[in-house]
C-alpha cells in the first residue's frame, strides 16, 4: 500500500512538472494587436528558444526575463519595407556603399522595426557587397528589393538604360531568394517605359516576385493610370503613394481634393500603395483629402537615409504617429507596420505572433501629451498621441529596452 502511495505521489511529481512551463522571455500583461490572427486584447505572449511559444490570458510558468507590459501595447516587430542600408565609406557612392545610407541596427530596434526591405540600394552588380558588409553582419533581419539598375542608387548611373538588365537582375534574385524579395525602379527620367516593363519581367523570370516603383522625375510626368492598369501587375507596390513632387502625377486631383477615379481601381486590380515617406515624398496636401475619404495606405514605410531622418520623417514610430493623426485606427497602423508588407514582399510568415514564427516582438506606448507633426513643406498639424517603443525583442533576445521593464534587465 504504501509502495503504491509513493509511486503515484511520483507521477503526480512527474505531471507537474511536464506542466509548469519554463520560457525564456514571458511578456505579461500588454494589450496585444496581432492583426493576422485578429487579437486585439490584454494577453500575455511567452517565448522560447526564438520562437513565438504561446499567446494566451495568464500565461503560468517561469521565464528567464519577464516583461510588465501592463499599459502597453505588444505588436509583432515591426517591418519597413522602404529603407536605405547600403552604407559605406565610398566617395560620392550616396545610397550604394555611400555615407547617405544607414547601418540598420542603429536605428531599427529603438523603434520595434525588427525587418527592413532595402528599397534598391543594391543592384545586381553590388548586391554581393551589400550582403557582405550589411545584411551578413545585422542583427536585423535585412531583405532587398534589387534595383533594376545594375550598379544600383548611385548618383548618374539611375539613367543608364544599358545598365537595366532583366536576366541578370532575375538571376541574382533567384540565386540570394532568401534575402531578395523583389526589384525596384527609381528616379528615372526619360519618357521611356523601359524601366519599369524590365523591372516586371525580372519579377515574372525570378518566380512572380513584387516590384515596388519609386516613380521617377519625367517631365511632363507620365501616366500613372498607365503605369497602374498597363504595366505592372496586382501585387506590384507603388510607393511614395502621397508625394507631391515635380515631375511625378499626384494620386490626388488637385481641382477637386478626390482621390482620382482610377487609383481606387488601381487598388481593386491588387496595387499597392506603399507610403516611403523620404525627404520629399510625403506631403499632407495629399493625405489629407485622400484620409478624408478613408484611402490609407497599405503598408506605411520611411524611406529612412540620413537625408530623411533629420527631416520631418524622422522616424518609423513618427510614420505610423501621423496616419495615427490622420485618422487611421490603431489596428490599421500596425496591420500597415506587419501583416501587410509581410503580405507584400510574399514572406507571411513575418508579421505576425503565430506559435511556432520567429519571435520578433515590439512593445509600444501611447505618449500622450502636445506634439506637432509637419512634412517637408512646412505643413503642420497637431496632436495628443506618439507612439513610442518601449521594448523590442528579434529572434527571441531582448535587444531594445527603453526604461528597464525586463526583469532581470538585459540586452544581449
Ligand atoms: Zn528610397
Amino acid at each position: 500500500m504504501k509502495k503504491i502511495l509513493v509511486l503515484i505521489l511520483a507521477a503526480l511529481c512527474l505531471g507537474n512538472a511536464a506542466s509548469a512551463q519554463t520560457y525564456s522571455i514571458l511578456i505579461k500583461g500588454g494589450h496585444v494587436i496581432d492583426p493576422k490572427n485578429n487579437i486585439d486584447e490584454v494577453m500575455d505572449v511567452a517565448i522560447s528558444e526564438g520562437k513565438i511559444a504561446k499567446v494566451a490570458k495568464n500565461i503560468s510558468g517561469t521565464a528567464k526575463q519577464t516583461v510588465d507590459a501592463k499599459g502597453l501595447y505588444v505588436t509583432p516587430g515591426l517591418i519597413d519595407i522602404h529603407s536605405h542600408n547600403f552604407f559605406g565609406t565610398a566617395p560620392d557612392h550616396q545610397y550604394e556603399n555611400g555615407n547617405l545610407a544607414l547601418p540598420p541596427d542603429g536605428f531599427t530596434f529603438r523603434n520595434g522595426v525588427t525587418t527592413v526591405v532595402d528599397a534598391g540600394s543594391s543592384g545586381w552588380r553590388t548586391f554581393t557587397t551589400f550582403k557582405e558588409q550589411t545584411i551578413d553582419q545585422s542583427q536585423t533581419r535585412v531583405l532587398a528589393f534589387l534595383n533594376i539598375v545594375g550598379e544600383g542608387m548611385r548618383g548618374g548611373y539611375e539613367q543608364n538604360l544599358n545598365d537595366m538588365d532583366t536576366r541578370m537582375s532575375a538571376l541574382m534574385a533567384k540565386r540570394f531568394k532568401n534575402y531578395i524579395v523583389g526589384f525596384k525602379v527609381a528616379h528615372y527620367e526619360g519618357h521611356e517605359w523601359a524601366p519599369v516593363d524590365r523591372a516586371v519581367a525580372a519579377g515574372k523570370e525570378a518566380g512572380d516576385i513584387p516590384v515596388m516603383i519609386d516613380f521617377g522625375g519625367s517631365q511632363p510626368p507620365l501616366p500613372i493610370e498607365e503605369l497602374f492598369m498597363q504595366h505592372l501587375r496586382p501585387g506590384d507596390i507603388f510607393t511614395h503613394c502621397f508625394a507631391q513632387i515635380n515631375g511625378r502625377e499626384y494620386i490626388v486631383d488637385q481641382q477637386t481634393q478626390k482621390v482620382k477615379p482610377f487609383v481606387w481601381d488601381a487598388r481593386k486590380r491588387g496595387i499597392f500603395f506603399d507610403v516611403g515617406y523620404g525627404g520629399i515624398s510625403f506631403a499632407f496636401s495629399q493625405a489629407i483629402p485622400a484620409a478624408k475619404e478613408g484611402f490609407f495606405p497599405n503598408s506605411i514605410s520611411t524611406d529612412i537615409h540620413t537625408g530623411s531622418m533629420n527631416n520631418a520623417m524622422k522616424d518609423m514610430l513618427t510614420t505610423m504617429s501621423k496616419f495615427l493623426a490622420l485618422g487611421m485606427d490603431l489596428k490599421s497602423v500596425i496591420k500597415a507596420s506587419t501583416s501587410n508588407p509581410a503580405m507584400e514582399i510574399k514572406h507571411e510568415e513575418l508579421g505576425n505572433l503565430s506559435v511556432g514564427a520567429d519571435a520578433d516582438v515590439a512593445v509600444l506606448n501611447i505618449r500622450k501629451g502636445k506634439f506637432g507633426l509637419f512634412d517637408y513643406t512646412g505643413r503642420k498639424i497637431e496632436t495628443d498621441k506618439k507612439l513610442e517603443c518601449e521594448l523590442t525583442v528579434r529572434a527571441g533576445k531582448i535587444v531594445y529596452d527603453l526604461n528597464g521593464i525586463a526583469n532581470p534587465v538585459t540586452i544581449r
